[in-house]
């Protein structure tokens, strides 16, 4: 009897041990389905805000590069003559075009701003005239994707992106007054070549 009994206990730890390892097993399985954890999604969410100063000035012309093709040019893209004065100026006003559009985003990031939109304040380009539209909008994430769509785009661009304060559903609202976005897919649009170059009084010329 006792025999018995000790047999119905050890095959009963048994069935128990049994049970638990196969609980354990099931247990793992999210762990080993090969997604990533949370803190990895948090983790993208942080590169999406970092500068995208470095990525574009990977992507842009060095201020040697820029000298020496102005220096080899006389005439602007339409055929204007460029005076050496206006070299100096085209250098100096594509430097601070650049860090205006840069500081625009780190200090929308601050802000945790989602949209930008192009937008040409005080004169209008009339070479992103055939590119871009007043009013077409981009996020950050696909200013994140593709940095080189931040202007200037090229020499004499007076294109600037501005935040855009508002919500998703703000900004897809808004588009029934003007505001598209500037993606279709996930292709960036054609862009000017940053050797088109403008002298700015004539793109002071087409102001509106
Ligand atoms: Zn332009």
């Amino acid at each position: 009897m006792v025999t018995i009994l000790i047999t119905i206990a050890v095959l009963t730890v048994l069935i128990l041990i049994t049970l638990k390892m196969g609980l354990s097993k099931k247990e793992a399985v999210p762990a080993e389905d090969g997604r990533e954890p949370l803190i990895h999604v948090s983790g993208v969410y942080s590169v999406l805000r970092k500068s995208p100063r470095e990525d574009l000035a990977a992507l842009r012309p060095t201020e040697g590069a820029i000298q020496k093709y102005l220096d080899g040019i006389d005439e602007d893209i339409n055929g204007r003559s460029i005076r050496s004065m206006e070299r100096a100026d085209l250098r100096k006003h594509w430097k601070a075009q650049m860090e205006a559009n840069l500081q625009g985003i780190e200090n929308g990031d601050k802000k945790g701003v989602a949209f930008y939109y192009y937008d040409f304040p005080i004169l209008k380009c009339s070479v992103c005239d055939h590119f871009i539209t007043k009013g077409n909008f981009v996020t950050r994430e696909e200013i994140f994707k593709n940095p080189q769509i931040i202007p200037p785009f090229h020499l004499g661009c007076t294109c600037i992106l501005t935040a855009h304060h508002g919500s998703d559903t703000h900004v897809r609202e808004t588009t029934v007054t003007g505001m598209l976005p500037f993606f279709s897919d996930e292709t960036p649009p054609p862009l000017p070549e940053w050797t088109d170059v403008i002298t700015l009084s004539a793109n002071a010329g087409v102001n509106k």
